[in-house]
């Protein structure tokens, strides 16, 4: 640490006056303890923290920044949108555009509505469903966070495991009595629930890799029977890509599920990060007979004064048209699995236990034998060594996330000598160097 440490004063100053110094409680490095880092500028795969220290960057913005910061073509529509103002609250054109542009890429999207949030995005997509299908119930997993919802808000794992509250104070009992929590790649609890209450249920909501539980997969057979479930017994199927969608592959989760399932589609599609490219910017989306539902059309309300911000679109937009070109997606799976196939080496030349995953620019590693399948399994690592790991990575330059139960993101912009840097860093840590 420097004689003055900058990231500390910072800290005690924000302390005064946000609570716990940040605006999202996952930053405050409470799960892995020490001081947070205040990033003053980030550049490519990089960013430097109030100290001026450099580090590789594999959060990004918690997803969104998959070409990595500042890259050229997104930062010129940037400022290009912001010539032409801020926000109006009246339509434009460049919201068609985005919009044209999801509904191309992920063919079960054929109308959707912008809005700024995650959380907005699957809170709204609750009410439509409901309001579609004239239930109440719904049904999520444990350990998927789908956004701060007082619905949603059970069991959802990341920020929330990492604070020990499986749910949150300030949220009514009444309020979540109609969620039902079901263990991740449980078959026998997914057939028992509908069994009991398939005809209440509104939709089933799921992010079908976990992102928020570190990166846990959803098996192709358990997907494959949540939607027969679905359909079955007229329940909508609500996929959560804010977190894999456009990360994981251009056609998102879904896609990659439609490999093995023959057909396979979710009714509606949640969808987030990426596609604001790192401003505030999210969507919601699915069938038109079910969107159409939505006010001014329908009786579903849901609105928002900076809903298709122009500067949003723009930045969104210019990210989405980089992310098509040819060869994109193979380079950024080869990076990350570069980066994950190094660490597994280094952590076996080491003999330390490491077991690991990723999918398009996503990836997730425990230190385990093997990879959790549910929550519970997740909860069982040791937070000690994953802490420790986090700290000697940091002291060498290597932003992970701040917590077991999170993802991590390699963007375009990771060099292979990024990844190189990092697996010695990880190599110098397991020496005890
Ligand atoms: N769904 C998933 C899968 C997420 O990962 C997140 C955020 N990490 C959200 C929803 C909520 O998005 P936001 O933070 O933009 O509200």
């Amino acid at each position: 640490m420097q004689a003055t440490d900058r990231n500390l004063a910072l800290l005690q100053r924000a302390r005064q006056l946000i609570p716990g110094g940040v605006n999202s409680p996952v930053r405050a490095f409470k799960a892995v303890g020490g001081t947070p880092r205040f990033v003053q500028r980030a550049q490519g795969a990089y960013f430097w923290d109030a100290n001026g220290q450099r580090y590789i960057d594999y959060i990004g913005s918690w997803g969104p920044m998959i070409l990595g910061h500042g890259h050229p073509a997104v930062l010129e529509a940037v400022q290009r949108a912001a010539l032409d103002g801020f926000s109006f609250g009246a339509p434009t054109e460049r919201e068609i555009e985005l919009a044209e542009e999801i509904v191309k890429l992920l063919p079960s999207i054929e109308m959707l509505r912008l809005v700024s949030s995650g959380t907005e995005a699957g809170m709204s997509t609750i009410r439509l469903a409901r309001g579609a299908t004239g239930r109440s119930k719904i049904i999520k997993f444990e350990g998927c966070y789908h956004g701060h919802a007082d619905a949603l808000l059970v069991k959802a794992g990341s920020g929330l495991a990492t604070f020990g509250h499986p749910t949150s104070a300030g949220v009514p009992p009444e309020v979540v009595q109609h969620t039902l929590v079901l263990e991740y790649n449980n078959l026998p609890q997914l057939e028992a629930a509908f069994a009991e209450h398939g005809p209440q249920v509104a939709c089933l909501m799921i992010e079908p890799i976990a992102g928020n539980m570190n990166f846990v997969r959803a098996s192709v057979p358990f997907m494959r029977r949540c939607r027969e479930l679905c359909t079955q017994h007229g329940a909508l199927l609500a996929f959560d890509e804010v977190m894999t969608g456009f990360r994981v592959a251009l056609g998102g989760a879904q896609s990659l599920y439609a490999q093995h399932i023959p057909g396979f589609e979710p009714d509606l599609t949640v969808l987030g990060k990426v596609i604001g490219g790192g401003m505030p910017l999210a969507a919601f989306g699915g069938k038109r007979a079910i969107m159409e539902q939505l006010a001014p059309l329908g009786a579903v309300y849901q609105a928002g004064t900076l809903s298709g911000n122009p500067v949003a679109t723009a930045c969104g937009l210019a990210t989405l048209r980089e992310l098509q070109r040819p060869g994109f997606y193979q380079a950024l799976s080869a990076r990350t699995r570069s980066l994950t196939a190094g660490l597994a080496q280094a952590a076996a030349q080491a003999g330390v236990p490491f077991c690991t995953d990723s999918e398009g620019g996503m990836f997730g590693f425990f230190l385990l034998e093997q990879l959790p399948q549910n929550y519970a399994a997740v909860l069982r690592t040791d937070s000690t060594r994953f802490n420790h790991f986090f700290h000697a990575m940091l002291e060498r330059g290597v932003y992970f996330a701040p917590a077991l139960y999170e993802a991590g993101f390699v963007s375009a912009a990771h060099s292979e000598a990024d990844v190189e840097a990092t697996v010695a860093a990880a190599r110098g840590v397991w020496a005890g160097g």
